[in-house]
This record gives C-alpha cells, structure tokens and sequence, in this order.
C-alpha cells in the first residue's frame, strides 16, 4: 500500500510509492568515465581561483582550502539593502567554496576522521566569520556532488552562501521547533531521534550522534544526521561530538559509495539563525529520482524507496 506521510514538523508531504516495486538495486549508478581536463581547484592551479581566504596545511602543503567562488550568486559590492514594492534587493552576501581535498577525484568518504573535523572546523570558522557582517542573516552550507546534483566541477568541493535574509526552510523549521517548544516544553529534533532510536529507520548511532532516514524521506536514501546534544551550531560541538559527528558523515557516505556506486548527492548543514534555536542537524540527500510536474507543482513528492528499505540497505555490507 502507498501510503501518505507528514514531515514531523512542516506541512510538507510526501507519497511513499512502495507499490512501484523498486529496489534499492535498481539505483546502483552504471560506471561514467570522468573525463580528464584543467582543473581549477587541484594543487599548482591555485593562480586561477579568486585570492584565497584560508587553509589548512599538511606538511607544507594544503589539504583544505577555502576561497570565494569565481561566479558568486551574492556579493558584498551592491550597496545598501533597499526595499520597494517588488521587494527588489541587491543579492547581498558572500559566497565560497571550500575544496575539502587537494586530491583530484577522491570522495569525502575517503578523508580520515580527521580530516574531516578539519573541514568541519573550516565550515564552522568561515560560518562565524561571514556572521559578523551584521547584513548577513544566515550562512547556507551546501554540497554538490556529481553533475546530476549541481556540481559543475568534478573535484570535490562544498559551497558557502552568506545571504541577508533566512531562507524559507530554514525559517520554517525554526519557527515550528518554536510552536512545539511552547506547546510541549522540549526540542522537537530531540524528541524525534528519541523516537527514531527505536524504529526501522534507525541506521547507525554512538553515544555521540545519530544517523535516520528520516520518516517522510523525500529522496530515496535520504538521510539525517545529527548531535543528540540539543547544539544549535557547529562551532557548540565539543571536540568529541564533532569527531563523532565526522565519523557519521564518514560512515554513511562510505555505505551509500559502496552500495549504490558514487551516486549523486547533496547534503546542506541546518543550524540556528542569529534569532532563533534550531538542533544542528545534517540532511544527506541523494540525487537518484528527479522532481517532476507533480514535486514542483504540488510540492507533495512522491518517493519509491521507503525510509525502512533505505535504512536496512544502508546498514547491509
Ligand atoms: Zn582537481
Ligand atoms: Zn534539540
Ligand atoms: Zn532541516
């Protein structure tokens, strides 16, 4: 039976086509040869990106580097924020890319735990850096990988957008964990990953942190993954949260690699705005199934993998 599910807090809907009868084998992505060309972002070519913000070094070499992006959707070179009856403002922000590796071709799932903290400390700096330009509302932290998912360079990269306004999901999410904090008196995202501990849905935990696919999963093999500490940011992670965290990430990555063959993903950070408490949670979305006149135009997606057959692949092998 198909069956209708509610996210746990937005009105966003989603249609769980079990009765389509795919499997999680019909998602393994078929070899694609990468082809060899210039690449902007590997080491010796560093003259051809905009003048970099920060890195982090290895030996004398960088293994992390982060630098604003050549084509960037906001900038800081627009004046004032003004406002008319179109709501016509200048796209105000900052936007940056983060190349996680100096290693052409290598996933994210191939870094060391260590590694990835470093990356995690390179998101959480550059988030609290963008926020002191008091212009700056909310700072989206995104990945793109593979073409499938928006990436325009195969490289492996993360972007940073600073924007002067909170994005609508983000808001919405906020403002519910609000509504359900004054009604029942606790964090929404807390009493979720209490409850997914103990269903179907769970895929790996540590005392640290857990990883769900989440009840109403939009994409086949969606993801969440998140702090059990109530953490409103990255930078509240303690050292050994964010290793756990980094580990997750790692983990899950690694499986979803493995499984279906490097499929397209995207994966962005939700934490608090300036103004609002928001449960630091990851949401790992993997690009298998395209959204259609039905997605866009109702907003209600339909979703051939349930949650449950997910989680249980991703715990296989
Ligand atoms: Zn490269
Ligand atoms: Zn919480
Ligand atoms: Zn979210």
């Amino acid at each position: 039976m198909n069956e209708l599910r509610k996210d746990y807090l937005l009105d966003r809907w989603v249609i769980i086509a079990s009765d389509r009868g795919k499997r999680p084998t019909d998602f393994v992505r078929k070899e694609i040869e990468e082809k060899p060309g210039f690449c902007y972002f590997c080491p010796g070519n560093e003259h051809t990106t905009p003048p970099e913000i920060s890195r982090v070094e290895e030996g004398g070499k960088w293994i992390i580097r982060c630098f604003p992006n050549k084509y960037p959707a906001t900038t800081t070179e627009c004046g004032e924020i003004r406002e008319n009856l179109l709501t016509k403002m200048p796209a105000y922000g900052r936007h940056e890319v983060v190349a996680e590796t100096p290693n052409h071709g290598q996933h994210l799932d191939e870094l060391s735990v260590d590694h990835l903290v470093k990356v995690l400390d390179m998101y959480s700096s550059r988030i609290k850096e963008l926020k002191k330009d008091e212009k700056i509302r909310y700072v989206m932290v995104f990945k793109n990988q593979g073409k499938e998912a928006g990436a325009s360079l195969d490289h492996s990269h993360t972007q940073i957008i600073a924007l002067s306004v909170v994005p609508p999901l983000v808001k919405a999410e906020t403002e519910a964990a609000r509504k359900y904090g004054a009604e029942r008196g606790s964090c929404p995202f807390c009493d979720i990953w209490r409850s997914e501990k103990d269903s179907e849905r769970l895929i790996f935990e540590d005392e640290n942190t857990i990883a769900f696919t989440p009840y109403a999963s939009r994409f086949p093999f969606e993801a969440w993954i998140m702090p059990k500490r109530h953490v409103r940011t990255l930078e509240e992670l303690s050292d050994l949260e964010k290793k756990s965290f980094a580990e997750m990430l790692k983990k899950i990555l690694r499986r979803l690699h493995m499984s279906l063959n490097k499929p397209p993903y995207n994966f962005w950070l939700h934490h608090s705005p300036e103004d609002g408490d928001l449960h630091l949670h990851l949401e790992l979305a993997p690009r298998l199934s395209s959204f259609a006149g039905m997605e866009y135009g109702s907003e209600v997606v339909i979703n051939v993998i349930p949650p449950e057959t997910a989680a249980f692949h991703y715990k296989q092998r």
